[in-house]
């Protein structure tokens, strides 16, 4: 299949490459072009360029001002992309944003698929990522060739983009809760002199024995948040998206606030880049531990 690919950051750049390994056809843009040159793929100077003749485009960008400008801006995607063609948006955005890309789109009569991904860039680099995929029928089965080539399991939630973004944001929420949650833990235990590896392994092979608890103990245990795989600053974007759709439907989301305050508070602490399992740290150094997650 014809696919434009743009945003080759962490994620998109592994996600491209396993596409052109399935035999698809890319033409890709990165804003800045050594990031796409390096990858051997048909660099395009524009997001409109990318997208002028394919069959599929997809963008797998920072956020919500990133995927505005490289689709409404005046070099952006929506100029070009045939009508009948289908933009396929990875991203983790926003509920609102993903409505209006919904709107747009049909109105220029291009196709909209919203199909998030959970699973850090090694899933991705070893086409493992979870997708959550929503919209047209037609359109999400147009899609599956790519998923297999990026993902591991698709699953559908039905033909209403926004329906796949906001379960994205609640399970990036849910992620955020563990992460500050085993820092409260963490630093408890270690008041009390417990060992945190036998503490973790005791967690993590009995009652707590699931990915994203085995993750992120082990990359906080091992302070390892350099080089980061998921940025602090894009989680904390993440929470303030689940909070807006929260808040958009009355939704009450106190723990949410919490993540976010100790998010911000690592941001001032200049650990914006760092991964975003180093909110422990903020946890454990507002215990006195510093230094020690
Ligand atoms: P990243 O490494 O920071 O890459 C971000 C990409 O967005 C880069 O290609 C960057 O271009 C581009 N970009 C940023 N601002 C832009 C702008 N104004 N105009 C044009 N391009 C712009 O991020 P990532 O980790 O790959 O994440 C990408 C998306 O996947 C995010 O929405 C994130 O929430 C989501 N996600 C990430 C993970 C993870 O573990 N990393 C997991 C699941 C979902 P430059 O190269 O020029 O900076």
């Amino acid at each position: 299949m014809k696919v434009g690919f743009v945003g080759l950051g962490h994620m998109g750049g592994a996600m491209a490459v396993n596409l052109k390994k399935a035999g698809h056809e890319l033409t890709v843009y990165n804003r800045t072009r050594a990031k796409a040159e390096r990858l051997g793929l048909k660099v395009a100077n524009t997001p409109a360029d990318a997208a002028r003749d394919a069959e599929v485009v997809i963008t797998m960008l920072a956020d919500d001002d990133a995927v505005t400008e490289v689709v409404f801006g005046p070099s952006g995607l929506a100029n070009t992309l045939r009508p009948g063609a289908i933009h396929l948006s990875m991203s983790t955005i926003s509920v609102a944003l993903s409505q209006q890309l919904a709107e747009e789109h049909s109105e220029h009569k291009q196709g909209y698929v919203a199909a998030p991904v959970f699973g850090r860039p090694q899933a991705a680099a070893e086409a493992k990522l979870f997708i959550v995929a929503a919209g047209e029928a037609g359109a999400v089965k147009k899609c599956e060739p790519l998923f297999a080539a990026m993902g591991q399991r698709t699953f559908p939630m039905g033909d209403v983009p926004v329906k796949a973004n906001v379960v994205k944001l609640s399970g990036n929420f849910l992620i955020a809760s563990v992460i500050e949650t085993l820092g409260e833990a963490l630093s408890l235990v270690r008041k009390y002199d417990v060992n945190p590896e036998k503490y973790v392994e005791l967690l993590t092979s009995t009652l707590f024995a699931a990915p994203v608890y085995k993750t992120y103990a082990d990359l906080i245990v091992k302070e390892q948040f350099e080089p980061a795989g998921f940025r602090l600053k894009l989680g904390l974007k993440d929470v303030r998206l689940a909070m807006a759709a929260a808040e958009a439907q009355a939704v009450p989301m106190p723990v949410a606030s919490v993540i976010r305050d100790h998010a911000l508070e690592g941001l001032a602490n200049g650990m914006g880049d760092k991964d975003w399992s180093s909110l422990a740290q903020v946890v454990s150094n507002n215990a006195g531990l510093n230094g020690r997650s």
